[in-house]
């Protein structure tokens, strides 16, 4: 029997009012439960958020020392579970082992990241207008925080979300994706451990549509930072800015790479297949258009099946090179993407098939999939399909790959492979994207420096990550004090 875990409301430990529960199962084997969660209703998330405004004055009173010790506590408790916490990510989300355990240690850093933090951050001392004056700004928590988040890094994003929020007073209502409670129910372990007082933390699990509405429409929840489909995230937006909340919003993307003949083109082949099938492309960064020099371009397109054809597909247990998508539901969006791929006229190069035989069984692999003759306004070059799949384009020069990189709506993570640094320089100018990646993946951040995107992938008001993350959680007020 799967063990039951509950919701954490005001420091303790609570079953949902509506006494229902949902399964979370391996994506690698559905027959492998992994625990079933509190199918929680508006009002459970309701008490969640009048918990975190009930306990955020003596939060925001608190000390920053203070806080940074809890972090740095809750950091300790995670560290201490590295090994597990890995394996449980593997069997809630599907990463390989080597991904999952990437992705915790970046979620135990994170906490110990703004445990340092907290004690540093704060307002600025200017220079008097006038004689005998004090000048200065402080920075005060914006108070409750609401955040929800995605599946795709189920313990990393949560935490890049809750650290920082913590760190500057801020109290939090959080709703993790129904798909991967798990990651997020270990770090609400770590704060229960640790001694948060309660009410600090609250995690209320269900459905966006129930749990995450009813925390974005709560009058008590100050700011309200979302990480999801653009299709949630602008309906989001619309709601909160309504309110007059504060609101954040990273959302999707179709992340271009560009290879310009100075590039070593194997070596190029093999970061853009990093990037386009690392996490099963289930990355918002991932890299979907591939845009290739005509020069090179049928000996990239050759490397880069080479690159596809190598890798091994299997349970993220095994470690293999590319792990199952997620669940049914995104197998079946990739499959379909093939299907309107093929119905656009471009060419299957590569993979695009659903894996069968015994080590596949209950699970939802898929194979790397590579299309060629495609055209920029193909469906399957403008919406992101959220799997291992890219359209790979010839262009002519420079100027035509980055009015091609420019192409889409989105604007999250771009690269370009090239040995030229005027190249370079010029692609760093000239295309519209928050993270510009030249001789890399387009996956893959720090934790210390600003995180966003732009046009469709992101709010652009804040970014998330380093300082920026905790800039989005405070409120300016400047004192002139004579
Ligand atoms: P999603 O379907 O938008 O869900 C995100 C979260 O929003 C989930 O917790 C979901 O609940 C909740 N939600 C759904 N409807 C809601 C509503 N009406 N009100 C409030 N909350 C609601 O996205 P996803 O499929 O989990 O994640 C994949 C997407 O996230 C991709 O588009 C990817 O690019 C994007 N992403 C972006 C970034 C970034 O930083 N830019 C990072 C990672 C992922 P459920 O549990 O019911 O689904």
């Amino acid at each position: 029997m799967p063990e039951t875990f509950k919701n954490y409301i005001d420091g303790e430990w609570r079953d949902s009012e509506t006494g229902d529960t949902f399964e979370v199962s391996n994506p690698a084997d559905d027959a492998d439960v992994v625990g079933e969660y509190q199918f929680s209703s508006a009002a459970d998330a309701n008490g969640a958020v009048e918990a975190a405004a009930a306990a955020q004055d003596e939060w925001a009173d608190t000390d920053a020392g203070t806080r940074g010790t809890y972090l740095r506590e809750v950091a300790k408790h995670l560290d201490d579970r590295e090994e597990e916490l890995t394996e449980l990510l593997v069997r809630e989300e599907g990463k390989t082992r080597t991904e999952a355990n990437g992705e915790v240690n970046r979620a135990i850093d994170i906490f110990y990241y703004y445990a340092e933090r907290a004690m540093d951050y704060n307002g600025e001392v200017l220079n008097p207008t006038g004689g005998n004056q004090n000048l200065y700004y402080v920075r005060e928590p914006m108070g409750v925080a609401g955040l929800v988040t995605p599946w795709n890094y189920p313990i990393a994003i949560p935490a890049w979300k809750m650290a920082p929020a913590l760190a500057t007073g801020n109290t939090v209502a959080i709703k993790p994706a129904k798909r991967t409670p798990n990651s997020v129910r270990a770090i609400f372990e770590a704060f229960d451990e640790a001694g948060l007082p309660d009410g600090v933390v609250n995690m209320v699990t269900g459905s966006g549509s129930e749990v995450g509405n009813a925390i974005v429409e709560h009058e008590q929840v100050d700011c309200v930072s979302f990480t999801g489909s653009r299709q949630v995230g602008e309906t989001i937006y619309e709601q909160a800015t309504d309110d007059h909340k504060r609101i954040q919003t990273e959302l999707g993307s179709k992340n271009p790479s560009l290879v310009m003949p100075s590039a070593d083109v194997a070596a190029a082949a093999e970061t853009v297949g990093a990037g386009a099938f690392g996490v099963t492309g289930q990355a918002c960064t991932a890299t979907e258009r591939v845009l290739v020099h005509e020069e090179v371009y049928d000996e990239f397109v050759d490397h880069l099946v080479e690159y596809a054809e190598g890798l091994e597909v299997g349970p993220g247990l095994d470690d293999p090179g590319m792990g199952p998508h997620v669940s049914e539901d995104q197998l079946e969006t990739t499959l379909d993407y093939v299907e309107l791929g093929e119905e656009e006229g471009a060419t299957l190069e590569y993979g695009g098939e659903r894996l069968d035989g015994d080590e596949y069984d209950g699970g939802h692999f898929v194979s790397p999939t590579i299309f060629t003759d495609v055209e920029s306004d193909m469906r399957i070059m403008q919406e992101e399909v959220f799997g291992p799949f890219v359209g790979v384009m010839p262009v002519s020069d420079l100027d035509e790959g980055i009015e091609l990189a420019n192409d889409v709506e989105y604007g999250l993570s771009a690269g370009i492979l090239s040995q030229d640094h005027t190249e370079i320089n010029r692609f760093i100018d000239e295309v519209d994207f928050g993270i510009i990646k030249p001789n890399a993946k387009t996956t893959g951040l720090d934790l210390h420096v600003p995180f966003g995107g732009m046009n469709a992938s992101s709010s652009e008001t804040y970014r998330e990550q380093g300082e920026e993350g905790m800039d989005y959680f405070t409120i300016i007020k400047t004192v002139y004090d004579n």
